[in-house]
């Protein structure tokens, strides 16, 4: 699995309920700690950058 680490709103209506983003992979980033990826929510048009989870 992998975690979100950080995110960039997208255009959220003052007036929209929060919502769950749904996240599509947009691009893959292979770093030392694994591969990164970036997603774009399909509703709200954010972006959040995931990382592997450390175990
Ligand atoms: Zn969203």
């Amino acid at each position: 699995m992998s975690r979100l680490v950080t995110i960039r709103p997208g255009r959220v209506p003052a007036h929209a309920a929060e919502h769950r983003h749904t996240w599509a992979v947009a691009s893959h980033h292979a770093t030392s700690d694994g591969v990164v990826s970036y997603r774009r929510c399909a509703s709200c048009g954010a972006w959040g950058l995931f990382v592997p989870d450390e175990s």
